[in-house]
């Protein structure tokens, strides 16, 4: 099997927010610096940076701090996060923010008096959320893209990376196997630094948020490198995904939370709400609550027509709702829905990954070479991601590794030759496939779907745990027997072949879905996005410890690590007189 090969100094793996500041930052850094950007859609237009709806947390109000940030973010996090990473992305924040608007040209809803406008997200002490009305990502890319474009970049559109390469030597990573999706061919590229920006994506989940080409490939390629996984059980379900019914793509897609936050009511089947029950906070307590009292809803029966809860904003005002989230109010719309005047059907939706790649503050990794960013990495949220921090981890850490990257170019960068048997092994691994014969490979991917749903899902137990990483060993053995179908005159087209990419998503979702049952088993609490009823309490917070995942022989491997509170100890607070996430001002 032929394979191009090319060379460049940096190549970035992704282009959503991460990789696009990474991009910006390194040529700022370094402007003779050859970067490279291979992503599997279009530049800036697939990933979820774009999908971006309420907004970007950051302290810039006189009221606020980046303490009280950092405290809600730490106890949100159920002081899982590693202190340190938390600090970086609340303090740079404001930097970010202040160069999104004044040097990248973003336009952000403004006060009367001129100062930010920043709305309520729950869980947090303070309304620190920037936004551009409820599409704040698509102000963020297009802008930021333009910048990027402006730049002597390469761009490898439609570019699937398939294995991260080892050099021959072990001194670090030579390079990155790839697909071009348009040709069907292969591509090595070898890099001096390279960044894991792919931006993980639990789309193993029957209902889910993130963009159809995100498939965990990032961490799949890291757990084949050897690279740890930290806190994997800890994934995130938006409490409201929108339920169209099967019928749609669009079921699963999120409803931003800032609906909530203006005081949304969910309702269950019987037209009563339920959360006060649960939270003092009502609708504003943090996504794993609401999620999980709604799961308990669906669980007793009083559900909607489609077996979800409602969401009811029409007691605050049709017109205002209206004016305040015309894109909610419009995707409500195009599945039938009256968001402003009547109600919408929900469902719990999974969301975000707050585990990942291990990685240290100035984004390098265990392996020299390579760096990673945004929702490819573990550390910065722990148990829980807040609303909002999820733009801001991803551009704050993007720009750190652009500069990261190219530093390390000029100080230590080398083209490293690559570990020719790991090439040979990625490329046999995906040409496996083809040899196979033909089989449901839609059939799997909803299987895998409802496995992850029903057994590793909103609320967890130890059976359940179980028997869903043995059904998905199933399907991991069912996949490896399915091939793909053969052209017309019995031969193999590799060009745009959709089906041969699905295989390889599946391949991915389930090595990451077996790691996310293998943490979710091993941690015998619960915090924040991971329930077990087994273990129903949060343990002790002073003994915290993470998991960490490694891919060793084929086999994985897992430890319990201590978290080191850096900066601030369970019980205490970085704000005088107040311990934990101090309460609104
Ligand atoms: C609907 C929705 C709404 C959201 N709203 C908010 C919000 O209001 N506030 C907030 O803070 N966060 C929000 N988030 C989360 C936020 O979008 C993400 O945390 C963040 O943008 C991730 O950035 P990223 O750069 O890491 O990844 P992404 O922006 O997702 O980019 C990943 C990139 O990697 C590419 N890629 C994937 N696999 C491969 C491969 N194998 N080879 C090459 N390229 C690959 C993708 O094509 C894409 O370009 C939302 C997410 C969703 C889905």
């Amino acid at each position: 099997m032929q394979i191009e090969r090319s060379r460049t100094d940096i190549l970035i793996l992704g282009t959503g927010g991460a990789g696009l500041f990474a991009a910006l930052h390194a040529k700022q850094t370094a402007p003779e610096v050859e970067v490279t950007l291979a992503v599997k859609g279009l530049v800036g237009k697939c990933g979820c940076t774009r999908m971006v709806q309420g907004g970007y947390n950051v302290a810039v109000a006189p009221e606020d701090s980046v303490e009280r940030h950092f405290m809600d973010t730490i106890v949100g996090g159920k002081w899982l996060p590693r202190q340190d990473l938390a600090w970086k992305l609340c303090e740079t924040a404001i930097e970010r923010i202040r160069e999104l608007e004044n040097e990248i040209g973003c336009f952000f809803d403004r006060n009367p008096d001129g100062t930010l406008h920043q709305k309520a997200f729950a869980g947090q002490s303070f309304d620190r959320t920037v936004h551009k009305g409820d599409l704040t990502g698509i102000e963020i890319m297009n802008r930021l893209m333009e910048q990027v474009r402006a730049l002597d970049v390469r761009a490898l559109e439609e570019h699937r990376a398939i294995e991260l390469v080892p050099a021959r030597d072990g001194s670090g990573l030579a390079g990155v196997l790839m697909i071009d999706m348009r040709t069907g061919g292969y591509r090595f590229v070898q890099a001096k630094a390279v960044l894991l920006a792919t931006g993980a994506g639990p789309s193993m989940y029957l209902y889910h948020t993130p963009s159809g080409d995100k498939t965990c490939d990032g961490l799949a390629m890291a757990l084949r490198l050897g690279l740890p996984l930290r806190d994997m059980e800890m994934v995130q379900f938006h409490p409201t995904g929108l339920l169209g019914g099967p019928d749609t793509r669009m079921t699963g897609t999120v409803l931003e939370e800032g609906l909530r936050g203006a005081g949304g009511y969910l309702l269950n089947g019987d037209g009563e709400r339920f959360m006060a029950a649960h939270d003092p906070r009502a609708e504003r307590a943090t996504r794993d609550i609401v999620s999980r009292a709604i799961h308990a809803e669906m669980r007793a029966g009083r559900t909607t027509p489609m077996g979800g809860v409602w969401l009811q904003m029409s007691h605050l005002g049709p017109e205002k709702v209206a004016k305040a989230f015309p894109g909610m109010v419009k995707r409500c719309a195009d599945c039938g829905f009256d968001l402003a005047g009547g109600k919408v059907e929900v469902v719990p939706t999974a969301h975000y990954m707050m585990g990942g790649v291990e990685f240290e503050i100035d984004c390098s990794t265990a392996i020299p070479g390579l760096f990673a960013a945004g929702e490819d990495c573990g550390g910065v949220h722990g148990a829980n991601r807040l609303g909002g921090n999820g733009v801001a981890n991803s551009t704050v850490f993007g720009g750190i590794a652009g500069e990261a990257m190219a530093g390390f170019v000029g100080r230590e960068g080398a083209w490293r030759d690559p570990d020719e048997a790991v090439i040979e092994a990625g490329l046999a691994r995906a040409e496996r496939p083809f040899g196979l014969k033909p089989g449901d490979l839609h059939g799997l991917r909803e299987r895998l779907s409802h496995i992850m749903w029903d057994d590793i899902g909103v609320v967890r137990d130890g059976a359940g745990i179980a028997r869903g990483l043995e059904r998905v060993g199933e399907i991991a053995d069912e996949l490896a027997e399915t091939g793909l179908a053969l052209t017309e005159s019995g031969g193999i087209d590799r060009r745009f072949n959709l089906t041969w990419h699905d295989w390889l998503n599946i391949e991915s979702l389930i090595a990451v879905s077996q790691v996310i049952g293998r943490a979710a088993e091993a941690r015998e609490d619960s915090r924040g996005a991971h329930f077990r009823e087994d273990f129903p309490h949060v343990g002790a917070l002073e003994t915290t410890a993470y998991t960490r995942v490694r891919q060793i022989g084929g086999k994985l491997s897992l430890e319990m690590v201590p978290v080191t509170f850096d900066l601030v100890r369970p019980g205490e607070s970085l704000i005088d007189g107040e311990a934990g996430a101090p309460p609104a001002p």
